[in-house]
């Protein structure tokens, strides 16, 4: 109990609750319109002197953790974990030890520790070794490798064995989180033999998993991804936002790339305010979420009909919502480049980044 507030003393709601919504100094409190029903005039208020927020239209109302599980949809220890982290204090993890963690927070940990060991694979054990030597052919550095977590997952039952028999979790957890998959009496590994990037949301959970072949010329698909989980719902990510929503913020932009590799990319080359859809064309979910960080959505898709088609329906979201859409088309000559860009008043250094990685591709 007294970590809950201790944490919550840390942190002043006003510039919180700012964070989601634009407050407006009202006497002594702030108001704003609720985010949590439709209206046309503020009743929503926040109270500096008590540190509280509440509503008069629809009567819901709370502290920082309210607020964020309301907001977010979050239960108690998620919002508990985010402000943990957020506040730089070290929870004690009751939850685990007391056996009460509730299966999304079982997933979560699974698939952390997936993540840690997809990646601990990929850079320290010799099963790693080519697709290290692949990413390095990519132009993609140990700084890149690191950032993104990447990691890779060996091609025998290992993740699962590791998580069963050492970190003793239960086998239809391991299903239910998508790392491992029912296979007659057994369970086996999702991900065999593949290049793993990991999905991690603006809160630092991992959610999901993405995994690329190696080798082109495999008869398998080049890219799956975890299926839809309890924690996983593909409409609602961006691949890279847990990295680049900063620069997102800063430079009141999101770029949005189509793959996992045309963002990395382009991070690589500096452009940091980047993120990849997870799926063809943006949801209204996924644009909620992009508009809490930035103003502006910018897309650089593909030029064939696919890419283009998805940025037609992707359009129309965007502007539903308030935000200013642009498109980039990816240039086929520098000077077609230089023009492109400065239509869309970039600036020369990013507009210079941005041909790099272009032409990177
Ligand atoms: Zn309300």
């Amino acid at each position: 109990m007294d970590q809950v507030v201790q944490i919550r003393e840390k942190i002043d709601i006003v510039s919180f609750i700012s964070e989601f919504i634009p407050l407006k100094k009202a006497g002594h409190n702030f108001k704003a319109n609720c985010p949590f029903h439709g209206e046309k005039t503020p009743s929503f208020v926040v109270s500096p002197e008590r540190q509280i927020w509440h509503c008069f239209g629809c009567g819901k109302g709370g502290d920082v953790y309210t607020f964020l599980m309301e907001y977010e949809r979050l239960e108690f220890p998620e919002a508990l974990r985010t402000l943990a982290k957020r506040t730089g204090v070290e929870l004690i993890n009751r939850e685990r030890n007391s056996g009460l963690a509730t299966q999304k927070e079982r997933l979560y940990q699974i698939n952390s520790l997936t993540k840690e060991y997809y990646h601990y694979v990929l850079l320290n054990h010799p099963a790693g070794k080519r697709a290290l030597d692949y990413l390095k052919n990519r132009g993609i550095s140990q700084k890149i490798i690191e950032t993104f977590m990447l990691g890779f997952a060996p091609t025998r039952n290992a993740l699962t064995k590791y998580l069963l028999s050492k970190k003793k979790f239960a086998r239809e957890d391991l299903v239910a989180s998508g790392v491992a998959f029912q296979r007659g009496s057994d369970i086996v590994d999702f991900f065999r033999g593949r290049l793993i990037f990991p999905l991690i949301d603006h809160r630092d959970n991992v959610v999901g998993f993405a995994g690329r072949i190696l080798d082109n010329n495999e008869t398998t698909s080049k890219y799956i991804n975890t299926r839809e989980t309890l924690i996983y719902h593909k409409g609602e990510q961006f691949y890279g936002l847990n990295i680049t929503k900063d620069a997102i913020r800063r430079e009141n932009q999101a770029i949005i790339v189509e793959g996992e590799f045309d963002a990395i990319s382009c991070f690589e080359n500096g452009i940091a305010n980047i993120v990849a859809i997870k799926g063809t064309a943006l949801t209204e979910a996924q644009v909620n979420l992009l508009g809490r960080f930035a103003q502006k959505i910018t897309f650089c898709f593909d030029g064939d009909k696919a890419g283009q088609e998805a940025i037609k329906r992707s359009l129309a979201v965007v502007e539903k919502k308030g935000l200013t859409p642009t498109v980039i088309e990816i240039p086929v000559t520098e000077d077609a480049a230089v023009e492109a860009f400065m239509s869309f008043k970039m600036t020369k250094q990013v507009i210079h980044n941005f041909m790099i990685s272009a032409f990177f591709r």
